[in-house]
């Protein structure tokens, strides 16, 4: 027999010396179970083991599982040596609390054994490990044969109760067609991409898009060859599940478990730093690459600010929460973490979902108002307005949304009330008959109610700047420019009046009044002015302008003394020429209409008064007291006492002015000079008295 690969045949006698030496390893139970922590990123938490193979050689020492898993394989020896781990396998497992699970690697010539389900079935039911408890880690490498057959084994294990991971996922030739071919629970992304993670974004890339796809199918995403923070918490970022590698423990033997358990399982909470900015952070991430004080600055932001902030995946799961929004959502901030939100917020999520959609297509929007649902009825109802941001990548690829969330209730109250006082003031000024106007410091008119438009026709538009002159009857444009001009240069207020052409033809008066604001350095910024009406009171003064003149003519023309006093004490306003001649009167300062009547000098009543029971003698101003007081006096006849010695005899008449509504307003005195009369009187007393006493001596 001649060999045709020499160098073949000594591969062949050398592996068939190891295979040899393999065999007798597993006999003497050489081969180990090692233990390796799979841990929830999110958490920190422990979620199960890895079972990596180990030749503990006696005399080579640790042997890994490259050295000698293909070679088992080659030698047929996988079967037994698989068998010989699970059973070491689930014994170490009594101590591993039950939560947990066991990941154990399958290889290729396993998945063409159909007993294999079965010899794990027995080797489970043998130590009560129940086999939902444990994962099946199948390589890409050991799918490329018969697919059919290795569907059929899969399925069984399923069946069984097992779970199904795609381990090194990415290296293989058609690794998207076994995800597609195998029912498969768990992906997860080989160590090559993780690990390059931190150094091309290439990696960063492959790995988000394989953490993506792993979520779209609803797979969990495990990280194998997590060595730093930095790589946990992108992959974090990124939405994976699970993480494996040096940061959370090397593979340990099964006496090691226990140490292993203890310190993940009740974790010793970080020894506080002094003015740690970690310590209690509801920010996932743990940027120690940020100098400390920023990350605390950071923290202290994400936490304080009064805006609800979270940051949501590719599959709008929460990523991080902050107090505030956790506080809106009367929930804990642990109970949004790594969640959907459909899940934490079912009744909200349909509202965002168009949002959170356009967000992930590179769009934002920041104008969603809703309402939070509030466990407590009696609460106020609160508005909430809702942004939404995509997040990008350095690659400029979406990598989720950040959602800011500000309760608006306060403005939204605010608008209300701003909006009722605006409807409020809008009638106010329609029912108002004045034109409210504003101008700029130069008298340029910039705004006037459309009242005015109304009033004139000319639109508000047209009105602007100098435009409403146009309105102007030209008799009063150049007076009215004039006086403007002037408030303009003084600062003083504007009054003015003038004509304006109505839209039915006529003109009307109308007063302009304005008073400028002034800006703190005490230079005008505005003249705020109104336009009124008053044609209607321009009529009437003018009629009762015209009715005085009347008044006055008769006044003035009538032959009795008429003084006229205002209440409340008497005091005269007003008196006629004939009064002032009657009695010679030289008063100039207003005086109380006794004595104005009375002249300096008192007077008394004449002894032939028909009435003077209405006077009081005893008081200063017995007249105006009884005038206002609502009396009427006379007629009363007066010898009034001149200053040069001489008299004259006068008839009072007086009586009170009402009121419309019976209040006395003053009182008129009607002064009329009997002197004459009197006198007459008198020469025909005297005489009849000379001639009853001559009658009488005749006699
Ligand atoms: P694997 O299933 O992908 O296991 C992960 C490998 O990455 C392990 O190597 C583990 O020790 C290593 N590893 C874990 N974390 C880190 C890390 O942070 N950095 C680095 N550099 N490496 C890390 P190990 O134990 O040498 O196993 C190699 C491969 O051998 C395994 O890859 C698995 O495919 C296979 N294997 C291990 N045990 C068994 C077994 O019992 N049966 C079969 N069929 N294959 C096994
Ligand atoms: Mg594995
Ligand atoms: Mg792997």
């Amino acid at each position: 027999m001649y060999n045709l690969h020499p160098g073949r045949s000594i591969v062949v006698a050398m592996a068939a010396e190891d295979a040899n030496a393999l065999r007798r390893a597993l006999e003497k139970n050489e081969i180990i179970p090692y233990f390796q922590p799979l841990v929830e990123l999110r958490t920190g938490l422990l979620s199960g083991f890895e079972v990596l193979a180990r030749w503990l050689h006696p005399n080579r020492g640790l042997i890994t599982p490259n050295e000698f898993i293909p070679l088992a394989e080659d030698a047929g020896l996988n079967g037994l040596l698989t068998g010989n781990l699970l059973r070491a396998v689930f014994t170490a497992a009594k101590d591993i609390p039950e939560h947990l699970t066991l990941s154990v690697n399958i290889s290729l010539t396993q998945l063409t054994d159909f007993s294999l389900p079965k010899h794990i079935r027995a080797a489970a039911e043998q130590a009560s490990f129940p086999l939902n408890r444990l994962i099946l880690e199948i390589t890409e490498s050991a799918l490329v044969g018969n697919t059919e057959q290795a569907y059929r084994i899969a399925t069984e294990l399923k069946e069984q109760g097992s779970r199904l991971a795609l381990d090194d996922f990415g290296t293989g030739y058609s690794s998207l067609r076994h995800l597609q071919s195998l029912p498969f629970d768990e992906l997860k992304i080989d160590a090559s991409f993780v690990r390059s993670m931190g150094h091309t974004r290439e990696s960063r890339k492959i790995a988000a898009a394989i953490v993506g796809l792993g979520n779209s199918l609803s797979l969990t995403t495990v990280a194998e060859g997590i060595e730093s923070q930095t790589t946990a918490d992108m992959l974090l970022w990124l939405g994976c599940d699970l993480g494996q590698g040096w940061l959370y423990g090397r593979p340990v033997p099964p006496e090691q478990l226990p140490e292993v358990l203890a310190a993940r399982l009740d974790p010793v909470p970080p020894v506080p730093e002094p003015r740690s900015p970690v310590a209690d952070s509801t920010l996932p991430l743990r940027l120690e690459a940020l100098p400390t004080q920023r990350l605390a600055q950071l923290n202290a932001i994400y936490d304080g600010v009064p805006v609800g902030l979270c940051f949501v995946d590719r599959n709008l799961r929460y990523v991080s929460v902050n107090k505030r929004l956790a506080g809106m959502h009367h929930l804990p901030v642990a109970a949004h973490l790594g969640r959907y939100i459909s899940e934490v917020m079912p009744s909200v999520f349909p509202l965002c979902e168009p949002y959170l959609l356009r967000a992930l297509n590179g769009q934002a929007s920041n104008d969603l108002e809703i309402c939070y649902p509030d466990p407590n009825p009696l609460n106020e109802k609160r508005t909430h307005l809702i942004s939404f941001h995509p997040a990008r990548d350095e690659a400029d690829e979406v990598i989720g949304v950040s959602v800011s969330v500000v309760d608006i209730t306060r403005r939204k109250q605010a608008e209300q009330a701003l909006a009722e006082s605006e409807d409020h003031y809008r009638h106010t000024v329609e029912l108002n008959p004045q034109v409210p106007w504003t101008a700029d410091p130069q008298g340029m008119i910039l705004d006037a109610s459309q009242r005015w438009e109304s009033l004139t026709g000319l639109s508000v538009p047209d009105s602007l700047g100098t435009g409403w002159i146009r309105a102007l009857h030209p008799d009063d444009v150049k007076s009215t420019s004039r006086i403007w001009t002037e408030s303009l240069r003084t600062g003083r207020p504007l009054d003015v009046q003038y004509r304006i052409h109505r839209v039915d033809g006529t003109w009307r008066w109308m007063r302009a009044r304005a008073t400028a604001r002034r800006g703190k350095d005490g230079k005008i910024i505005r003249w705020y002015g109104t336009v009124e009406d008053i044609n209607d009171q321009r009529s009437a003064e003018e009629a009762l302008r015209r009715s005085e003149a009347r008044l006055k003519a008769v006044f003035d023309a009538v032959p009795v003394g008429i003084v006229i006093a205002e209440a409340p004490d008497g005091r005269v306003v007003m008196s006629n020429p004939r009064a002032e001649e009657i009695l010679r009167s030289t008063e100039t300062a207003p005086a109380m209409i006794d004595d104005y009547c009375r002249e300096s000098i008192s007077f008394t009543p004449g002894p032939n008064t028909k009435s003077t029971r209405n006077i009081d003698q005893d008081q200063d101003h017995p007249l105006a007291n009884a005038i206002m007081g609502g009396k009427s006096i006379g007629p009363t006849e007066y010898l009034r006492f001149h200053s040069d010695g001489s008299s004259a005899w006068i008839s009072l008449t007086g009586a009170p002015v009402l009121d419309p509504d019976g209040k006395v307003s003053g009182g008129v005195v009607a002064i009329q000079d009997i002197d004459e009369d009197k006198r007459e009187m008198q020469r025909l007393s005297d005489l009849n008295t000379v001639l009853k006493i001559k009658l009488e001596t005749h006699q």
